[in-house]
């Protein structure tokens, strides 16, 4: 009979299995994947489930009855090695070789390792999985002090996440500021402004330069004249994606898996979903490596409808959100580029407001802090594609929906 592999047991692989049988697909499905786990919900790893509200039960994305049900095949705690394109099989580390008719890569990403000496020292952490976290609470648990290399998200919800546990909590970061790689500086210096009335002290422009023990737990040597100690590091400095299998199979290669508006890659019997793939954004015109569950799920939802063959190109806005202590920042767009900043809300001594970003006086993308209607209103305007008037966004008295340009 027909078959699909679809290889790493990921958010992109939960959506892809039940959609094509949802639509259909009748054939076998099975999902392989070196976790042990069944696929499960990442975003609570910095978040809920590393402060402890959250069970791996609870982050499941969906429980093992409802895999067996639609007929979808489970093989966990198993590796791919080798893809052969020739004969339409793939390799497992342990020994098996399987054949597909479809083929679909959803192998994500995996962390940046920090390149200095001492980084895998014990008690110095990376966190992706729910191995790195289970370690992380365990070690916290006896440790009164934590430094975090990184601001970006993962780092400053870490940060927050440990802070609430009680620990001390520093963070440094490289960068002149925090979440320099993706926001405005005013929003930086609004997350900077919350965690130190948290209790969580911040130092930008510091670089690691390597990690020792000492004394009864670790320090950081840094470029400034200050090195830190604590019990526990952490380092969230971004991902890289898992290519190499699909490279050595000779499938194309951009800044990630290069996959088309079907999702499919340079090979038609092989497709790519998530944080793994390089695609074409029609609504910025570019191509676009993202880190997010709504792409990830939206990818697999996409591949889904061509291999039943009612084809619906991929055609959705980019969205993402992080929680940190009381805030609840929803992101629409991508703010990449941005030439002006416009905010609604009180950023300077509140903590709910919207930051709408413009690029040659086009709206591209909205940071919206505890303000979900911003958030719902500007994932409207730009999944429509319409354009804001600047001027009346910023005045806080003009109803949203008067805002949009004419
Ligand atoms: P992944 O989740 O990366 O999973 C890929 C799987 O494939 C992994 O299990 C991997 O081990 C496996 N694999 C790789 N190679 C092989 C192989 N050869 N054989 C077998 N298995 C293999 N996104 C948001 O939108 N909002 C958030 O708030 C948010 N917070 C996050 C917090 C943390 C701590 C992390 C780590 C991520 C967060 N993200 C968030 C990002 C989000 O989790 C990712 O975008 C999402 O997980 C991508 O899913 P994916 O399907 O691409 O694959």
């Amino acid at each position: 009979s027909e078959s699909i592999i679809i290889i790493g047991a990921s958010h992109a692989a939960a959506q892809t299995s039940v959609s094509l049988r949802q639509g259909g697909y009748d054939g076998d499905i099975m999902v392989i994947g070196d976790e042990a786990v069944l696929p499960y919900h990442r975003p609570p790893l910095s978040k809920d489930f590393l402060s402890g509200q959250k069970s791996i039960d609870d982050i499941l994305i969906r429980p093992a009855v409802s895999y067996e049900a639609a007929r979808i095949e489970m093989k966990l705690g198993v590796r791919v090695g080798a893809i052969n394109r020739n004969d339409k099989t793939v390799l497992t580390d342990d020994g098996e070789t399987l054949t597909y008719n479809k083929l679909v890569l959803t192998t994500g990403a995996r962390v940046r390792r920090l390149s200095v000496l001492g980084e895998d020292l014990d008690n110095v952490f990376y966190l992706r999985d729910t191995q790195d976290v289970l370690a992380i609470k365990q070690k916290a648990k006896a440790a009164t002090s934590a430094l975090i290399i990184g601001g970006g998200y993962i780092g400053l919800e870490t940060a927050a996440s440990l802070r609430k546990q009680g620990l001390a909590v520093t963070v440094i970061e490289a960068m002149p500021r925090i979440l320099q790689r993706v926001t405005a500086p005013i929003m930086s210096d609004f997350y900077r402004r919350v965690h130190s009335e948290e209790g969580v002290t911040i130092f930008e422009n510091v670089i690691a330069s390597e990690i020792k023990v000492a004394d009864e737990g670790l320090e950081v040597m840094t470029s400034s004249a200050q090195n830190f100690k604590a019990d526990m590091v952490i380092i969230g400095i971004g991902v890289v994606p898992n290519v190499e299998l699909a490279q050595a199979a000779g499938v194309k290669i951009g800044n990630g898996i290069e996959v088309n508006e079907f999702c499919q890659t340079s090979d038609p019997d092989i497709y790519a979903a998530g944080d793994v793939t390089w695609h074409y954004n029609p609504i910025y015109q570019r191509h676009v490596r993202l880190e997010s569950v709504p792409n990830a799920t939206e990818q697999g939802k996409v591949i889904a409808t061509h291999i039943n063959g009612a084809p619906k190109p991929y055609n959705s806005l980019p969205w993402f959100w992080s929680d940190q202590f009381d805030l609840k920042l929803q992101i629409a767009g991508l703010s990449t580029g941005f030439d002006d900043v416009v905010i609604r809300g009180d950023i300077n001594s509140g903590r709910s407001f919207a930051a709408y970003y413009f690029k040659h006086n086009q709206f591209i993308a909205v940071d919206a802090v505890n303000a979900p209607r911003d958030f719902m209103f500007g994932k409207m305007t730009l999944t429509k594609r319409l354009n804001l008037d600047k001027a009346r966004i910023s005045n806080d008295a003009i109803d949203l929906k008067s805002c949009i340009a004419d």
